[in-house]
């Protein structure tokens, strides 16, 4: 039988998960298909039941309601839920629903692919404390960063996630600004540059060493202000593209058990947006 795959999310209409999906199955003969839901916010509960009762295979969930989702799981994984965040959603053969996060596993695997497992030892900033940089960070200290600084408007936030980590510090942007060409990777997670939004970056950026990897998790577009400085002093740039499509490919293979092309998906969706 067919199977079908979901995202659900409000809005969800920009959502370049369906587009991702449905390539792969046809790439890798899957008889399946993936369709965006939208879903508002007061309907998250009887959303999800629907998808179960329906029989989806497995769907992912974003914003707003990756932390929302979870008293509505009948499972969820230990990572997911030490990151409090869900964005993948496993039907099990008993036909229960449990949930994973697939985001910062795919962000670590994105910028390893692009820079190499050489650089843990590098003290990590990571700019913004939200339920993004909350899963980058679990996944950072799993593959052995372990000098993390979070600097966020709302500090109280940054010291839940170093709470919960058991490692790192917490700084201010005022801080940030000033030690900046202390830290050799540093990872934008707020949606400053965003298209259609109008955050600019949250402090100066001019001390980034020339030295730095500099990664954003904006990806549209690709070159976020701050991607463009980084490239203009010669730092090293991580784009947004390769996590989204790794949290993507991990999601399938927990669906479909293998991992698909990564490499001709970062090439098909960048070129879209204007990247290389
Ligand atoms: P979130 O939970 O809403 O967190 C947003 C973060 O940005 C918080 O730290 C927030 O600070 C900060 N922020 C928002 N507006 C600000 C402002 N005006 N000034 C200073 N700081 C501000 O969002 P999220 O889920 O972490 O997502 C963050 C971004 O990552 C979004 O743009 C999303 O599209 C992108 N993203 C990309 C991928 C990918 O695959 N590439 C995956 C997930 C998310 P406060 O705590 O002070 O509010």
């Amino acid at each position: 039988m067919k199977k079908w795959f979901a995202v659900i999310g409000d809005p969800i209409a920009q959502s370049k998960s369906p587009e991702m999906h449905n390539s792969w199955y046809a790439q890798e003969g899957v008889d399946a298909a993936y369709i965006p839901v939208h879903v508002k916010k007061e309907n998250l509960e009887q959303a999800v039941a629907a998808l179960k009762l329906l029989g989806v295979y497995g769907f992912n969930v974003t914003i707003p309601h990756k932390t929302a989702i979870i008293p509505y799981l009948d499972e969820v994984d230990e990572t997911a839920k030490q990151m409090g965040a869900v964005n993948t959603v496993v039907r099990l053969l008993d036909g229960k629903l449990k949930g994973f996060n697939t985001d910062g596993e795919g962000f670590v695997r994105s910028m390893e692919e692009v820079v190499g497992e050489n650089h843990r030892q590098k003290p990590v900033l990571i700019i913004g404390a939200g339920g993004a940089a909350r899963g980058i960070a679990f996944a950072l200290k799993k593959y052995g960063y372990n000098q993390i600084a979070i600097t966020n408007r709302t500090l109280s936030k940054a010291e839940e996630i170093v709470d919960a980590l058991g490692i790192g510090n917490v700084i201010s942007f005022e801080e940030a600004s000033s030690t900046l060409n202390q830290y050799g990777i540093l990872i934008q997670t707020t949606p400053a540059g965003m298209k259609y939004g109008d955050m600019t970056l949250p402090f100066s950026v001019d001390r980034m060493s020339h030295e730095a990897i500099a990664a954003d998790i904006v990806y549209n577009p690709i070159m976020t202000p701050f991607l463009q400085h980084a490239e203009a002093i010669g730092a090293t740039v991580v784009t947004g593209v390769g996590m989204f499509i790794h949290q993507g490919a991990i999601a399938y293979e927990h669906w479909l058990g293998n991992y698909p092309d990564t490499n001709s998906m970062i090439a098909q969706i960048s070129g879209q947006l204007g990247g290389k």
